[in-house]
Parts: structure tokens; C-alpha cells; sequence
């Protein structure tokens, strides 16, 4: 069995890490951030430093898919996310019969996960921690590359790492699992190694969220999906673990009057306005200010541009391979299902056949995660540029049918309780739109219940309503 590096202990780096030491690998991951994980959920909350993870202040929805995946795959992981008090839900359960028909089998795959990340995070740690075959070493920072013998002539063959101490580890295999800001494009060109193909953009999208806790012990009954449109903003709205949740009001970056919201009392009067969302909030929130996180790039790195790889030797998981725009909650459930591909591969074919391992890996790669990725890149423009419209008062008209045929799904399915049940499965990275709407019948009622989504009467404030809050 394979000396694994795992260059990254995020949720999808540990979670990865797990499944190779359950398969007998040596597994070392190299975390940067030095902080070990606290004593409890609420130490995490109040105390854990973790400066190399943007988002870790948010709530983190684990969608249906990777509930599925760590309670077949890790199921102590399941269970010590229930221990911490992750909250679990069912959107179908949960919801009344007249919506969803009643209970049908096969309904439970709807269940998901929700917790505040340092919560989430220090539960996953909790049983990386106890694996065995598997170290953690914390506060080391990968600097670059080291290579080896090449076994594709003329490209680099990657060997271990670098550290900013300037220690050398060696390994079977390296994967980066160093999250959206990965450094990779930079440590292969320092070896000589061509750059991955990057598409990279701005995903165009603020974030300004607050955490609230219950006053009861209940959670705020949901009167729609967590997250909801309204016009040229969204809102999130996210249960967490131990009686929180999380309100998230969601803006293009450029819409410089949203800029505002950043502000507590605008913010506050702005969900007030919100007639699915303004019981949320009277709650006590359990930070004074509002958080807020913009600049998030949507990235896919291609390691195999022309079907040659970069180097061998090692591979890219998770964010550091594609990350998108985070408002869907997917980016965990598509790291996991990539982590059991890289799995698999390696069931396959192992490190000691490097040129097949890249491609192997690369097959999959398209195979399992690629169009859950562009699936949610098309849905991000698309939102992004329907947000712009409305905020200059126009129509967003796409020629691209997806677009017409995704409003029309959500807008049926509210009213149909099969056409709510395939929305859920695309929602919750089950199963593709297009695998979806092939079900028979399903299109045809998308078209007849949710044809009409331009006419149906806007709820919640008017855009110079909006403004005006926004900006007071
Ligand atoms: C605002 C926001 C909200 C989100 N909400 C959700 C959600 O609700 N549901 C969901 O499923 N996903 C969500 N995501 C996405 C989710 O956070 C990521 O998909 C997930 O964290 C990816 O896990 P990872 O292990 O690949 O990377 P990360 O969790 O980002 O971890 C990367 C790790 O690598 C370490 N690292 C970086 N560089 C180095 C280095 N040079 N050497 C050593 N270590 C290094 C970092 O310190 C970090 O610990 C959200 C993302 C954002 C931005």
C-alpha cells in the first residue's frame, strides 16, 4: 500500500484521508493552520484559528449526497456530526403532505446535514484524529514541490513536498487538497511543469450572513427552500447545529447599493422586508455584526490539458481541483464524491504506475464530478446575470433553454409531488437535471405547472424598495 500526502486538512482533505488509511494506505496531511482542534463544539465556535479557510464563520449545509456518502462510507463521521449536535432534516419529511404527497419510499435519501463549519469541521477532526494510519500535522505549510525520476519523459515527476522550513517529505503520492486558494499553478511551474488549463473567474457574489440561536430549542419553521429569490438578492437561510442557524442575504458583488447591507441595521431591515425569511431573525443572534465574504472565485484547473498531464505523481481533489459560487451548499458533496473517485482509482491502479493513475484519475474525474460542476457554474451566470437585469429594470432573456426549464422546474415544484422530489435530487447533487427530466412525464409537467414562472406575482420588496433600505 501507497505513503499518501494529503496537502490540506479541510472537511473534504480529512474526510479523503480517511477513506485511503481505511484502505490501508499511510496517510500523512499537512495543515497549515497550527491551531489543533478545540475541546468542544462551542470552544470551535468561540476559539478555533482558522485563517486558511475563508468561509469557516458560515453555516455548512451537507447535502443529501454527502450524508449518503460518509453514513456508507465513514459512518463515524455521521455519527460524531449527530453527537456535536449537527442538526439533521428532511426536506420532503419535513414538509406538509399536501406538498409532497405523503411519505413514499425511498425518502429518506432526502436527509441532510447542517452545522456551523467549526462545529462541522472539529466533528470530522474528532475521527480523522482517531484513524489509524493516518497523521495529522498541523502548522505546516506547503511551500512547493519535490520530484523524482520521471516516468513520462519530459514531465516532472512529483516525489513529495516542500515545507516553508524548508523540510523535504517524501511519498508515494501528493494530492492537493489545499481548498480554493491552492497554490498549485505556481509550485509546478517552480519545478518546471507546464501550468494546469485554469478557468478561473469572480463569481461575482457577496455574501452577508448572521448566526442567530433559538430561545426554545426550535428552529424557525421553513415557509419555502433555504435559499430563495427575491428579485436582485437572494437569502439563505441554513439550520446549524445546537439550535442555531444562519441568515444569509446573498448580492451581486458589483450592485454597489447592496454594498450596504454590510451594515447591521440596514441588513436587519432588509430580512424584515423579506415575508419567507423575517421570522428568522427574531432570535438572538450570536455574533454583533454582520459577516460578509466576496472576491469567491469559481475555478476548474484542468491537470491534463491535452491529454498529457502537468506531472505525475500527483493529483488535485476537492476546491483545489474546480470550486463555484457556494449559495447552492454543493462544494462538500461534490469534494466527497471526487474523494471516492480518487478512491476507487487508486483500488485500480496504484501510484507505482503514475502515468495511469493521472489518467485513470482523469476519466473519472470527468466521469463523477465534472458535470456537477458545470452544471452549477450554468446555474451561477445565469443567476448573476438575472440578478443584474432585474437591478437595471430589464428582462433576462438567455438563449440557452436550461435557464427557462430550471425557473420552471423550482416553480413546479412546489405544485407536483414528483416534479419537488427530482428538483431535490438535483439540489442535493443525487441526480443530474438531465437524468431528472428524462423521468417520464416529468418534463411535460415542468412545462404545463411551471411554464408561467415570469407571471407569477413577486413577493417581498420592489427593487427601489430595496435600495432605498439598503442605502438609508
Ligand atoms: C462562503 C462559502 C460558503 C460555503 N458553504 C457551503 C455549504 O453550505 N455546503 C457545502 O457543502 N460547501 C460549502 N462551501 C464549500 C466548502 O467549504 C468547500 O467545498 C470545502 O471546504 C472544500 O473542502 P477542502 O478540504 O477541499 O478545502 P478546504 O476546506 O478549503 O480546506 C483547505 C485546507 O488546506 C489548508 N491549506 C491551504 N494551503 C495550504 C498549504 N500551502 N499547506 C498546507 N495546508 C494548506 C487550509 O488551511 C485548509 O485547512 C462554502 C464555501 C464558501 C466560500
Amino acid at each position: 500500500m501507497a505513503e499518501v500526502l494529503v496537502v490540506g486538512g479541510g472537511v473534504v482533505g480529512m474526510g479523503l484521508a480517511m477513506l485511503l488509511a481505511r484502505d490501508d494506505h499511510q496517510i500523512t496531511i499537512l495543515e497549515r493552520d497550527s491551531q489543533p482542534p478545540p475541546g468542544s463544539p462551542d470552544e470551535a465556535w468561540e476559539s478555533w484559528d482558522r485563517t486558511g479557510v475563508n468561509q469557516f464563520r458560515l453555516a455548512h449545509l451537507f447535502l443529501s449526497r454527502y450524508r449518503e456518502i460518509i453514513e456508507a462510507e465513514l459512518p463515524d463521521v455521521a455519527a460524531a456530526l449527530v453527537r456535536d449536535g449537527a442538526v439533521r432534516f428532511n426536506p420532503i419529511a419535513d414538509a406538509p403532505d399536501f406538498v409532497t404527497g405523503g411519505h413514499r419510499d425511498g425518502d429518506e435519501r432526502y436527509e441532510m446535514l447542517s452545522g456551523r463549519r467549526a462545529v462541522v469541521e472539529r466533528a470530522v477532526a474528532s475521527v480523522t484524529a482517531a484513524t489509524a494510519g493516518l497523521k495529522v500535522r498541523r502548522g505546516v505549510v506547503v511551500e512547493g514541490l519535490v520530484t523524482g525520476p520521471e516516468a513520462i519523459p519530459g514531465v516532472p515527476h512529483v516525489s513529495g513536498v516542500r515545507t516553508s522550513e524548508g523540510d523535504e517529505i517524501r511519498a508515494d503520492l501528493v494530492i492537493d487538497c489545499s481548498g480554493r486558494r491552492s497554490a498549485l499553478p505556481t509550485w509546478l511551474e517552480a519545478i518546471g511543469a507546464r501550468r494546469p488549463e485554469e478557468e478561473v473567474d469572480d463569481s461575482g457574489f457577496i455574501y452577508l450572513g448572521r448566526h442567530f440561536r433559538s430561545r426554545d430549542g426550535n428552529l424557525p419553521v421553513s415557509l419555502g427552500p433555504g435559499l430563495q429569490e427575491y428579485g436582485s438578492i437572494s437569502s439563505l437561510n441554513l439550520p446549524a447545529d445546537n439550535g442555531t442557524w444562519s441568515v444569509t442575504l446573498i448580492a451581486r458583488s458589483g450592485d454597489r447599493p447592496m454594498l450596504g447591507l454590510r451594515d447591521t441595521d440596514r441588513w436587519t431591515k432588509v430580512v424584515q422586508s423579506l415575508p419567507t425569511v423575517a421570522h428568522w431573525i427574531d432570535a438572538e443572534p450570536i455574533e454583533d455584526r454582520v459577516v460578509s465574504i466576496t472576491k469567491i472565485e469559481d475555478r476548474h484547473r484542468d491537470l491534463r490539458p491535452g491529454g498529457t498531464p502537468v506531472a505525475t505523481g500527483l493529483l488535485a481533489a476537492a476546491d483545489a481541483w474546480a470550486c463555484t459560487n457556494p449559495s447552492v451548499g454543493r462544494g462538500a458533496s461534490i469534494g466527497m464524491l471526487h474523494a471516492l473517485a480518487l478512491r476507487d482509482t487508486l483500488r485500480e491502479v496504484g501510484p507505482d504506475r503514475p502515468a495511469e493513475l493521472s489518467e485513470a484519475f482523469g476519466v473519472a474525474t470527468a466521469a463523477t464530478v465534472e458535470p456537477w460542476f458545470r452544471a452549477t457554474l450554468a446555474f451561477d451566470r445565469h443567476r448573476l446575470a438575472e440578478m443584474a437585469a432585474i437591478a437595471d429594470g430589464t428582462t433576462y432573456e438567455p438563449e440557452d433553454p436550461g435557464f427557462a426549464i430550471s425557473k420552471a422546474m423550482g416553480a413546479a415544484s412546489g405544485k407536483d409531488p414528483d416534479v419537488l422530489r427530482g428538483f431535490i435530487d438535483t439540489v442535493s447533487v443525487l441526480e443530474l437535471p438531465d437524468a431528472v427530466l428524462a423521468r417520464p412525464g416529468l418534463m411535460e409537467r415542468v412545462i404545463e405547472l411551471g411554464g408561467g414562472w415570469r407571471d407569477e406575482p413577486p413577493i417581498g420588496p420592489s427593487r427601489d424598495e430595496l435600495v432605498a433600505m439598503a442605502t438609508a
